[in-house]
């Protein structure tokens, strides 16, 4: 919405305007339809670690920091030297690791929100509750219900579950009720299958597989504040020459926002 109204000069005007203008080749090919990655996500991971090579990553970092010196980026304690630096750490304390950023001017990008969410995953060798014909749902919070949503991951996707089985993911948490995403496992169990049981239409709760992941900084909540933000990035990367900021403090929550995002500014960065 921001771009339509910098690039042409109304949110609704320029939704007209961008829909008259050609399509590219590659923004033809993509459609909103739900997507994986063949065999799971884990495979796209892996084709960039061959396609860069493992040798260019440095896993597990921890307190990173960079310096601006003379026009370069220094990483300190290593010395290395970069002209461009592309950061997609979450909005929270930048300065900590890009110390060229005063804590206060970065303070619109650092205070943007983030709803915690639990994901539960769950795993039936054999399913026995209604028939997981859909893509899940979502739970309006009128419903007064502890989960957000249902994801039938088996459904959507192909060999996520033996044959008469079923893979399913579960949201909690969010940004109305955070606290949700705090329960220990088992008060977390015991609510998931009081909630499964009810909605699902299972008699026991008896799941082959029971995981729970919870992320702090689950997604990136848009409001109001986003004008200083996205005024803010852009400052930063002007000062800053080959200084780039992403992830989804900008540019949209999705993964596939992501892929686009990385696919734009490499480009970018060779032109
Ligand atoms: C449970 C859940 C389900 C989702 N489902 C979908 C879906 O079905 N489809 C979809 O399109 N999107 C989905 N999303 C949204 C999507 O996954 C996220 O919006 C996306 O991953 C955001 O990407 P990101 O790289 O900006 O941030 P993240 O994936 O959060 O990555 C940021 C990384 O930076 C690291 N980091 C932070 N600070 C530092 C630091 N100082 N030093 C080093 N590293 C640091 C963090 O550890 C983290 O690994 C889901 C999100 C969640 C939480």
């Amino acid at each position: 919405m921001y771009n339509l109204e910098q690039d042409y000069g109304s949110f609704i005007g320029g939704a007209i305007k961008k829909r008259k203008i050609p399509k590219s080749e590659d923004e033809k090919k993509a459609t909103r339809e739900i997507f994986s990655v063949k065999g799971g996500l884990i495979h796209l991971v892996n084709a960039l670690r061959d396609e860069i090579g493992l040798e260019n990553f440095e896993l597990e970092a921890e307190n990173i920091q960079f310096d601006f010196v003379d026009g370069k980026y220094k990483l300190k304690d290593k010395g290395d030297e970069f002209t461009h630096l592309v950061s997609t750490i979450n909005a929270g304390n930048l300065n900590e690791t890009y110390t060229f950023l005063k804590k206060e001017e970065a303070s619109p990008i650092d205070n943007l929100l983030y709803a915690k969410v639990a994901e539960v995953t769950l795993g039936f060798k054999k399913w026995g509750g209604i028939p997981l014909d859909a893509f899940g749902g979502l739970v309006p919070f009128k419903e007064n219900r502890h989960v957000l949503g249902v994801l039938f991951l088996s459904t959507l996707f192909e060999n996520r579950a033996p044959k008469d089985g079923a893979l399913l993911t579960i949201f909690t948490g969010g940004i109305r009720r955070p606290k949700l995403a705090e329960l220990n496992e088992k008060d977390m169990k015991s609510m998931i299958a009081r909630e499964m049981k009810s909605m699902m239409g299972l008699n026991e709760f008896k799941p082959d597989l029971f995981e729970v992941n919870i992320y702090e900084k689950a997604i990136a909540q848009y409001g109001v504040d986003s004008e200083d933000r996205l005024k803010t990035i852009a400052k930063f990367e002007k000062e800053f020459n080959g200084f780039y900021l992403a992830g989804s403090m900008r540019n949209g929550v999705g993964i596939a926002d992501r892929v686009k995002q990385g696919s734009d500014i490499s480009k970018l960065i060779i032109d």
